[in-house]
């Protein structure tokens, strides 16, 4: 078997291939290092991408001179 197109491994890593499918893959996966790998690296970068969604509603962009304020308030008062 060669290895699945990255659309399907994509598919597989979230979990939304049919049962059979997702068989198939997982076996594949199992025998290849290099669709593991990417499999990897799609686990990180999900896991990055949340942390971004996450992130994003905490630093509006409206507060952003704000924050600016706060970090040079910071560094001024940092014992030198
Ligand atoms: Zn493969």
């Amino acid at each position: 078997m060669h290895c699945p197109d990255e659309q399907t491994l994509t598919s597989f890593a979230d979990g939304e291939l049919a049962p059979g499918e997702a068989d198939d893959v997982g076996r594949h996966v199992a025998r290849c290092p290099a669709c593991a790998e990417f499999l990897q690296e799609q686990r990180q970068l999900d896991a990055l991408g949340r942390m971004a969604l996450t992130l994003i509603p905490v630093t509006p962009l409206s507060s952003t001179v704000g924050s600016e304020a706060w970090n040079s308030r910071d560094l001024k008062s940092r014992p030198h």
